[in-house]
């Protein structure tokens, strides 16, 4: 784990627990770099304290892991953020919960395995966030178009009131196309599939379906 120096002064609204409430520090959970620039670019813009956060054990295999740590590292320079990193690659144990969580040892399906993956990961920000002293926690998942968007949400509030500390909520896949943009700019290293070793086979059946069908197409 590695911390760098705090900056920053005020946020005050988009707080989500219940009530609303005035902080001045947030961690937020960085999936990766491209996902992460709008949310925080959003939340500095408020003038907040903004930390971010990289706990992500569902990434597979070690060499996306570290790509996907990286452009976080980068991230981070680029907006002058401090940022708490768990660098450690440990995909064993989330394998071993997420396959308990769903009662499905071979290939747990999206629909049930994600939840579990959430959790994990907001849950871990909320503790973070709490041991540390910060007024409230966020996630960078709450930024993509191909997550559950709503179950994210409904995570983050309730983890919230578990560890008592405050969940930052925004819809920030109002800037989809502008992170897009910014990441391709900045060189961000762009990864190609979720992250757990499940996506990362279905993205490549889908690709070696797609594949079939152009060639079986031209050899007609
Ligand atoms: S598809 Fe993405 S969110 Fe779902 S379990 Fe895999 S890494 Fe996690």
């Amino acid at each position: 784990m590695e911390m760098k120096e705090a900056t920053g002064s005020s946020l005050s609204h988009r707080l989500l627990n219940g009530e609303a409430s005035k902080t001045s520090r947030i961690l937020v959970h960085m999936c990766c770099g491209p996902c992460s620039i709008y949310p925080l670019k959003s939340m500095l813009g408020d003038r907040a304290e903004v930390w971010g956060f990289f706990y992500n054990p569902n990434i597979h295999p070690h060499s996306e892991f570290l790509r996907r740590l990286s452009s976080v590292k980068t991230l981070a320079g680029f907006l002058s953020i401090n940022v708490i990193l768990h660098e450690e690659y440990k995909p064993l144990p989330f394998i071993r919960h997420l396959k308990a969580s769903t009662g499905e040892q071979k290939h747990p399906p999206k629909d049930r395995r994600c939840g579990y993956c959430y959790g994990v990961r907001l849950e871990e920000t909320a503790k973070a966030a709490k041991s540390n002293g910060f007024d409230a926690f966020s996630s960078s998942l709450l930024y993509s178009r191909y997550q559950n968007h709503e179950e994210i949400k409904e995570l983050g509030v309730d983890l919230g009131k578990k560890y008592g500390i405050l969940f930052y909520y925004e819809d920030f896949r109002a800037g989809w196309q502008d992170g897009i943009n910014e990441s391709k700019e900045k060189g961000l290293y762009r990864q190609k599939y979720c992250g757990c070793i499940y996506s990362k086979i279905e993205r490549y059946s889908k690709r070696k379906e797609g594949l079939k069908k152009t060639f079986k197409t031209n050899s007609q």
